[in-house]
């Protein structure tokens, strides 16, 4: 790879197309001074990305555009091209997803324009990229924009300007570790960014999770609500097959009662209009016929007293004039005595007889008796003829009444019981018309009750209706606010069929209703609707957390390659540059005593500061404390030079002689490591006296076997070690001009 060709349009002070060939390995620019030589080596610097318009000695983009003079009017555009040979592919892209990119060419043009308003156009064979990508492609062939090849007026100790820090990172451009550090850069950039990506999306997480606990509970409630709904219309479908089969058995059984009731209540009517109330008979007539004839019989029972008290008169009489009679007899003749046992003998017989007396046998016992007395008279008689004639007629009398008496008490009795007789059927009369009576009564009072009975029953009918009427009523609100509740497809699927066994009753149903009630309450508790809505959104939350959660998984094995990455980057890095300085020492201390002809000068590595890090292996989220984190070492570089027969300690006791030739002896130290493509110095041999410039003209002999060399100088000694020399003057149009001179011809304008 080596450069090839540069071409300037429009830039600074070239305002025609200028090309430059370098086909040798040292070129000189030449020229008198505000010709134009400096704004060739910008040019370089512009084409290879310069971001510093300052260190292009502009303001503004446009200040790098030809302003115009008297006769080329002011352009609107500066472009530069630069053509390198790429035949043995050194060019590299790393982004190798840029598939726009393709540098497998044997040449590579990087071209960058700019425009009056300080918008700027990369390409790379003519295909537009970015300026990133320009940065990346020249990085991998050991240049850099602004790096240690390119060397502007008065740059050439920068090494030794610079701070310990800066010029580290200066070497390490000039060892060619740019490429590293870029890559740690870049690297270190997507760590952050992944921090900050892995930060953000715990944030975003920490922030979803309330929500999608929220909605996972919600969702959980609508699922519970979906199985209710479910359960609730299974037990509906069943209650109201059942309900219908119980209304419809219930209202049967009522047809039925009625119809039995009318029947009866007609029977009860019938028999009202026919049978009055059977108002309570009292048999008067019989009562009074047996009243009258006990009166009779108590008035026969008195006269009987009557007769017998005469009686006993009569008989006490007749006992006391026959014991006379017989007395005078026996004091007449000796008539038998009746002895007083015999008198008491008859008289107990007679009780006794008489104490048989009844109602049946009065006729038999008067005559037993009367037969008793004349058995006893008649012996008496018998064995006394002469008896007192006055006693006889007495007797005779007495006798006679007495007879009367014992026929008119044998006529009562027979009376007294004729009536007894009588009023014996009367009495039965009288309880056979009872019985009829209470026969009559019984059945009377008998629908007198079953109307009543009746009448109950009919009001408890007309409650079963109400009943019945208020079931119907209760079971279609029921069935409306089922289909307000659950759709009205909820009926749309088979009724349950009820087997004729099955036990329905209003108690069963009631307490399906119960179940429906706790359900209902249930479904209210969660609240209605068919929460589409929030599913979709807790969907939606879900899979944007699980989206979250993968993102931060694999920012975390990004953060992990990347922090390994960095790791060996910078173990790389290193490793390289410790090496690097090791060999830019040998040079640098060989220059050194080159140009100063003793003395020795070297880089030394220094501890500038300790730089907490915060460990990411660790706790990628930053989560850990800075205290708890590790400490990075950050190192510059010292210079070190000790003057031949001086003692010079410090860069800054130098004379301005010795600083350049310190400067040269690093610089050409660093190219001599790290030896650049091309190497551009311009004037950086300004401050050489003559013998020096015979050391530098020297020296770059020895690195133009390394690098390509374009030198801008006025120094005639560097002049002859070129091999072609481009002459530049500012023309009449007061544009720069380039004119190109072989190596002889060189060395003859040289001379
Ligand atoms: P020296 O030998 O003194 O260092 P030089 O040859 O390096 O001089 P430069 O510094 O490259 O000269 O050129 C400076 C010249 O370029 C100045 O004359 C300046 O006016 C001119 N110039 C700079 N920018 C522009 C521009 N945008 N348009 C036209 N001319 C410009």
């Amino acid at each position: 790879m080596y450069l090839k060709r540069l071409e300037l349009k429009g830039f600074k002070s070239f305002a025609k197309k200028s090309e430059f060939v370098f086909d040798v390995p040292v070129v000189a620019v030449v020229g008198p001074n505000g010709s134009g030589k400096s704004n060739i080596v910008e040019s370089i610097r512009f084409v290879l990305g310069e971001q510093s318009v300052k260190s292009m000695r502009g303001k503004t983009g446009s200040d790098l555009i030809f302003k115009g003079s008297r006769t080329i009017s002011k352009m609107s555009r500066a472009s530069v091209s630069i053509v390198f040979d790429n035949r043995d592919r050194v060019f590299n892209l790393h982004d190798k997803s840029n598939s726009k990119i393709d540098v497998n060419f044997d040449e590579v043009v990087i071209s960058r324009e700019v425009f009056s308003d300080g918008t700027n156009r990369y390409m790379v064979n003519d295909h537009e990229v970015r300026m990133k990508d320009i940065h990346e492609l020249i990085a991998s062939v050991n240049i850099g924009a602004s790096g240690h090849h390119i060397i502007s007026q008065g740059e050439a100790d920068r090494y030794l300007n610079a701070n310990v820090k800066d010029r580290r990172i200066l070497i390490e451009e000039a060892l060619g570790l740019k490429i590293y550090q870029f890559r740690l850069k870049e690297s270190r950039r997507k760590l952050e960014k992944a921090e900050v990506n892995i930060r953000e999306s715990e944030i975003l997480r920490r922030e979803l999770s309330p929500h999608l606990k929220f909605l996972k509970k919600q969702v959980n409630k609508i699922e519970k609500g979906k199985q209710l709904r479910i359960e609730l219309s299974k037990k509906y479908n069943d209650y109201f097959s059942k309900e219908d089969y119980l209304i419809e058995n219930l209202t049967n059984k009522i047809e039925i009662e009625k119809k039995y009731l009318e029947n009866k209540l007609n029977e009860v009517k019938k028999f009202f209009l026919e049978h009055k109330d059977p108002e309570k008979r009292i048999y008067h007539k019989e009562d009074d016929l047996i009243k009258k004839k006990q009166i009779f019989i108590q008035d026969w029972q008195g006269k009987i007293d009557i007769n017998n008290r005469e009686l006993g008169k009569i008989e006490g009489m007749l006992s006391l004039l026959e014991k006379k009679d017989k007395d005078d007899k026996a004091n007449k003749s000796n008539n038998k005595n009746f002895s007083y046992i015999q008198i008491d003998f008859l008289f107990k017989k007679i009780l006794s007889l008489l104490s048989r007396l009844n109602d049946k046998n009065i006729l038999k016992i008067t005559s037993d008796v009367e037969k008793e007395f004349d058995k006893f008279i008649n012996v008496d008689e018998s064995d006394d003829n002469s008896m007192n004639i006055d006693n006889s007629l007495e007797i005779k009398e007495l006798k006679r009444k007495k007879n009367v008496i014992v026929d008119a008490t044998k006529e009562a009795f027979s009376y007294i019981s004729e009536l007894k007789s009588e009023i014996n059927l009367l009495e039965k009369k009288i309880v056979d018309l009872n019985n009829e009576e209470r026969e009559s009564q019984k059945q009377y009072y008998g629908y007198v009750a079953l109307n009543r009975e009746l009448d109950s029953k009919r009001e408890i009918l007309s409650n079963k209706i109400d009943l019945i009427n208020k079931r119907v009523v209760d079971r279609n609100e029921e069935y409306n606010e089922a289909i307000v509740l659950l759709g009205k497809d909820i009926f749309s699927y088979q009724r349950v069929l009820i087997d004729s066994d099955s036990l329905i009753t209003e108690y069963t149903q009631e307490k399906f209703r119960r179940d429906i009630e706790r359900i209902k309450i249930k479904i209210e508790d969660i609240g209605g609707g068919s929460g589409i809505d929030v599913i979709k959104e807790y969907e939606e939350t879900l899979e944007r957390d699980v989206f979250l959660e993968n993102e931060i998984l694999d920012v975390k094995d990004t953060i992990k390659s990347l922090e390994s990455i960095i790791k060996d980057l910078k173990l790389k890095l290193d490793l390289e540059f410790n090496t690097g300085i090791e060999k830019i020492n040998v040079q640098f201390n060989k220059f050194f005593k080159l140009m100063f002809g003793g003395g020795s000068a070297k880089l030394e590595s220094l501890l500038i500061k300790k730089r907490s890090k915060k460990n990411l292996e660790e706790d990628p989220l930053g989560f850990i404390n800075e205290d708890d984190t590790k400490i990075e070492k950050e190192y510059g570089i010292d210079i070190k030079v000790n003057l031949p027969r001086k003692k010079v300690s410090a860069l800054e006791m130098l004379s301005g002689g010795e600083r350049s030739l310190t400067s040269i002896a690093l610089l050409f130290a660093l190219s001599q490591v790290n030896p650049p493509p091309f190497l551009v110095l311009d004037e950086t041999d300004a401050a050489l006296d003559e013998a020096n410039s015979q050391k530098y003209g020297d020296m770059i002999e020895t690195l133009s076997k390394f690098s390509q060399l374009i030198l801008v100088t006025h120094n005639r000694e560097t002049m002859s070690r070129a091999h072609t020399l481009f002459g530049v003057t500012l023309g009449k149009d007061d544009s720069s001009t380039v004119l190109s001179l072989r190596l002889e011809d060189a060395t003859k304008y040289a001379k």
